[in-house]
């Protein structure tokens, strides 16, 4: 699920809370709860990889020019939460993905050209095995309703989903 969606639902929380570990902690929760939801993009990052250089940047960009376009319509409407609720909870509700895409380049940097770094890494801080038991409840969030859709689908039940989330944080 792009970053933008899984934003929108941190900038919704932070509308409705008061501290900065509520909306941290509530924008985590929300980050699997949506991705519950089948979202068809499995194969996108696949995609990405095959031409990283350029797919890359232009998926992030497009995702954080909505992430912009978002983060205006809600200023916009006057409905915009305390910045410092709305970092947290917007850090939160994209910290799963991040994470996700931290083994990824680990994994193609790290592993793959400084096996002796790797081995330090590991040792000190266990950061390969924090990565894998991520992996696994992120991808258990993922499997929890076995409907698979396509990309097209995928692509439109998020546009839908998004402007549902958008009509709720500026209503
Ligand atoms: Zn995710």
């Amino acid at each position: 699920m792009f970053l933008s969606t899984h934003a929108l639902a941190g900038i919704i929380i932070s509308q409705h809370v008061h501290n900065v570990p509520e909306a941290f902690g509530l924008g985590v929760l929300s980050h699997y709860v949506l991705d519950m939801i089948p979202h068809g993009d499995e194969n996108l990052g696949a995609w990405v990889k095959e031409k990283l250089v350029r797919r890359l940047p232009i998926t992030f960009l497009t995702d954080m020019g909505f992430l912009a376009l978002f983060i205006a319509t809600v200023r916009i409407k006057n409905e915009w939460p305390q910045p410092h609720l709305a970092l947290a909870a917007i850090i939160g509700a994209m910290l799963p993905d991040l994470i996700w895409s931290g083994y990824d380049l680990y994994r193609m940097f790290i592993i793959k050209h400084f096996p002796t770094a790797r081995h330090y890494i590991q040792q000190v801080t266990r950061l390969e095995t924090f990565f894998e038991h991520h992996e696994r409840l992120h991808k258990w969030f993922h499997t929890r309703i076995n409907k698979r859709v396509t990309f097209k689908v995928g692509l439109a039940m998020q546009a839908v989903l998004a402007g549902a989330l958008l009509y709720a944080s500026v209503r």
